[in-house]
C-alpha cells in the first residue's frame, strides 16, 4: 500500500518540446511532488483538439513533450503517464458532468470570453465543455491535490463545485472534491524580456535545444534598456539576464554580476556568456538522458501505453460508481 499523502493530478497540453518557462513553471514541480504523492500527469490531447486546427503534429507534439517530461525526472515505474484520449471514460464522465453544469455558468467563464476573443472563428462546443472535461479529468482518477498558479485557481474552484452538485443532485460521494496545491510558479519572460516565454511569441529557448541554439538565444536576450554602451552603468533588478542568473548560477556569480553591472565592470555580452555557460551545464544531464530515450522512440510510447492501461483501471472502477449513482442501467 502506498505511503504517500495521496493523489496528483496535472494535466497539459501536447505542445512538443519543452522550453524554460514550461521547465521551470511546471515540470520541475511534477518532479518534486513524485516524492510526496501517487501522481497521475495527463497529456490532454483532446483539450488541444478545441483550438488546434490542424491536429498533424498532435502525435509528434505528444511524443516530445513525453520525452522531455521523462529526461526530467518523471518516473514511468511510479507516476502514471499517458495520454488523455486513451482512456475514453473520461468522454462519458464529460458527459455525465455535463447534466449537472448550468450552461450561463460555462459561458460567463471569464476563461471562456478570453477563448472566443483568441478563435472568433472557431467557437465550437469543445470551447464551452473545457472546463467540464478539465472537472471529470481531474475526479476520473480520483485526483486529492491538484497544483495549480495562484491564476490558475479559479479552474480548480470550477471542479470543486461540479463535484458538490454532481454529489448533492444524486445523493452520493462518489466523486472527491480535491484540493488545491498552490505553487509558487515564478512568471518566465521570454527573451524579448517582455512578455511570458511562449513558444508562440517565438521568445522562447528550448530545454532541449544544443549548447549552440542556447548560446545563441541568449545572446538575443533584451537586456537593461537604459545601458545603451558598454560604459554605462546598467541596473540588473529590471534586466531579464539577471533574472535567469538567479536561477542558473552560482550565488558568487549572481553576486558579481549585481555589483559589476551597476559600475559598468562587467558588459552584456560577457554576462550573457556566462548565463549561456551556466545554464547549457544545469541542462546538460537533462539533454543526455534525452537524446538515450530519443534513440528507442517505441520504449516512449510504451510507457504511454503502459500508463493508459493503469488509468484505465482507476477510471473503470469510479465509472462502475458513477453509473451506479446516477442510475444508469
Ligand atoms: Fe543585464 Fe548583465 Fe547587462 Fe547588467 S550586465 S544589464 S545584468 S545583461
Amino acid at each position: 500500500m502506498s505511503t504517500k499523502k495521496g493523489r496528483v493530478f496535472s494535466g497539459a497540453r501536447p505542445t512538443g518540446r519543452q522550453h524554460l518557462g514550461n521547465y521551470l513553471g511546471a515540470i520541475k514541480n511534477y518532479v518534486a511532488l513524485q516524492d510526496e504523492y501517487d501522481c497521475v500527469y495527463c497529456v490532454v490531447d483532446l483539450h488541444a483538439l478545441t483550438t488546434v486546427e490542424d491536429t498533424e503534429d498532435l502525435r509528434q507534439n505528444t511524443y516530445e513533450m513525453a520525452l522531455d517530461f521523462l529526461a526530467a525526472g518523471i518516473r514511468p515505474e511510479e507516476s502514471i503517464v499517458f495520454v488523455q484520449s486513451h482512456v475514453p471514460q473520461v468522454t462519458e464522465l464529460h458527459t455525465i458532468l455535463s447534466m449537472v453544469t448550468p450552461l450561463g455558468k460555462l459561458t460567463d467563464l471569464p476563461t471562456f470570453k478570453e477563448k472566443v476573443r483568441m478563435h472568433p472563428h472557431n467557437i465550437n462546443y469543445g470551447l464551452v465543455g473545457y472546463p467540464v472535461l478539465m472537472a471529470a479529468d481531474i475526479t476520473l482518477y480520483k485526483a486529492s491535490v491538484v497544483p495549480v498558479g495562484v491564476d490558475q485557481a479559479s479552474h480548480l474552484e470550477f471542479t470543486r463545485e461540479t463535484v458538490r452538485s454532481f454529489n448533492y443532485r444524486f445523493k452520493t460521494n462518489v466523486l472527491i472534491e480535491p484540493e488545491m496545491k498552490v505553487t509558487e510558479v515564478p512568471k518566465v519572460i521570454g527573451i524579448d524580456g517582455q512578455q511570458k516565454m511562449s513558444k508562440s511569441l517565438d521568445n522562447h529557448i528550448e530545454i532541449a535545444a544544443t549548447p549552440e541554439e542556447t548560446t545563441k538565444r541568449v545572446m538575443m536576450m533584451v537586456t537593461d534598456p537604459q545601458r545603451q554602451r558598454r560604459s554605462d552603468p546598467g541596473n540588473p533588478d529590471v534586466c531579464n539576464v539577471f533574472s535567469f542568473h538567479k536561477i542558473f548560477s552560482s550565488a558568487e556569480e549572481v553576486e558579481m554580476v549585481n555589483v559589476e553591472c551597476r559600475r559598468a565592470g562587467i558588459g552584456c555580452v560577457d554576462c550573457k556568456k556566462l548565463l549561456a555557460k551556466n545554464l547549457n551545464a544545469h541542462l546538460a544531464p537533462f539533454r543526455a538522458r534525452r537524446a538515450e530515450l530519443d534513440q528507442k522512440p517505441d520504449d516512449v510510447w510504451n510507457v504511454l501505453e503502459d500508463g493508459a492501461r493503469r488509468a484505465r483501471e482507476i477510471a473503470e472502477q469510479t465509472m462502475r460508481e458513477v453509473r451506479a449513482a446516477v442510475g444508469l442501467p
